[in-house]
């Protein structure tokens, strides 16, 4: 009877254990489970915050971005800011009045083979005429600027053009729009060249009578950029390239940065002749090219 009683106990005693064991494994369970959530719980609001400050990074990189881009924009480009004087030899070769389909392709062949670029200011009805020369102007590395859409000069004043600040902005708008439709709405370019000329600091009275225009066109957001340097290729349609090599060594001399004006349109067929021979004597001096930018 003892021994039964004793066994029972036993018994008892065990099963006791076995259910302490089974609530703390239950209790444990329990405890690592609510461990195992509360650790997930955090990690995904972690992720949240990391994932909300990379789009806020974003954002500000983005902002940054504009920002430069504004800033950049502030630092005004013109024929003085070109011209600063940093012991460096620069040459801006600049292109007026193309494109054409006869002088303007073999101006781009000389500048490939000499491995430089050039800057275009372009008329927006020609680029209409030749949007592919356009295309490959920009394909290959230069710089389109704006030469208005209808281009009248300054020598043929009173004209459309020049008649009134907002007439003018307009035309650079239309040869923009061309420009925009031809290389795509990346073509972001704002530099302008004038026909004849803008020329801020001259004291002739029809350059200063051009200072609304000048302030309108800054004022749509655009820059102007004159030059120091020609080749006087507009003097005639077939000006010798004796004549024009001699002019562009005159009107170069002693000026380590240079803008030099040329003419791309289809009459000045002795530009094409005349390049090489400017490109090989400002290597030899060791002048870089670059686009205006
Ligand atoms: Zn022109």
């Amino acid at each position: 009877m003892n021994l039964n009683m004793e066994r029972t106990e036993a018994v008892s005693i065990i099963q006791k254990k076995r259910r302490v064991i089974m609530v703390v494994c239950l209790l444990t369970i329990i405890v690592l489970m609510a461990l195992f959530i509360t650790l997930k719980i955090n990690n995904d609001k972690k992720g949240k915050v990391n994932a909300a400050s990379v789009t806020k990074q974003h954002v500000n990189s983005s902002k940054d971005k504009k920002n430069n881009a504004a800033e950049k924009k502030h630092e005004e480009i013109s024929t003085k800011s070109l011209m600063k004087q940093d012991g460096k030899k620069i040459v801006y070769l600049t292109f007026d009045d193309g494109p054409s389909d006869n002088v303007t392709p073999q101006i781009l062949d000389i500048l490939n083979k000499y491995n430089v670029k050039a800057t275009f200011f372009v008329i927006g009805k020609n680029a209409e005429k030749y949007p592919d020369i356009i295309k490959k102007e920009f394909e290959e590395g230069n710089l389109i600027g704006n030469h208005s859409y209808s281009h009248q000069s300054m020598k043929s004043r009173p004209n459309y053009i020049y008649s009134s600040p907002e007439n003018f902005v307009g035309e650079i708008e239309k040869c923009n729009s061309v420009l925009k439709s031809i290389l795509g709405d990346d073509y972001n370019i704002k530099l302008v060249r004038f026909p004849g000329g803008a020329f801020p600091e001259s004291s002739s009275p029809a350059y200063k009578g051009l200072e609304p225009v000048r302030e309108a066109v800054k004022k749509d957001g655009y820059d102007f950029v004159d030059w120091n340097s020609e080749t006087g290729d507009a003097e005639g349609s077939l000006v010798s390239v004796d004549k024009l090599y001699a002019n562009y060594k005159k009107n170069s001399q002693g000026k380590s940065h240079l803008i030099i004006l040329m003419h791309d349109a289809g009459a000045k067929k002795t530009t094409p002749e005349v390049l090489p021979l400017i490109i090989e004597d400002l290597k030899k001096q060791g002048y870089e090219f670059k686009t205006i930018e």
